[in-house]
């Protein structure tokens, strides 16, 4: 078709305003650990969509260990 999907080379993952998820397909070659975060990370933009304190007050909560 002439045509290429986005490439995001520094991305993991993103939110959209809508609520979309988007995921990087490179995060198959991470380890879970990191899959773990990447996912808990985007998901708590759907609270909070700026990395603001209560935005990675919601992600240590959901993964104190990071
Ligand atoms: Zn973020």
């Amino acid at each position: 078709m002439g045509v290429k999907p986005p490439e995001y080379k520094t991305r993991r993952g993103f939110c959209h305003a809508d609520g979309l998820i988007a995921l990087n397909w490179r995060l198959v070659q991470v380890p879970l650990s990191v899959i773990d975060y990447v996912i808990v990370h985007e998901l708590t933009h759907r609270s909070y969509p700026h990395h603001c304190r209560e935005f990675w007050a919601a992600v240590r909560s959901l993964l104190p260990q990071k």
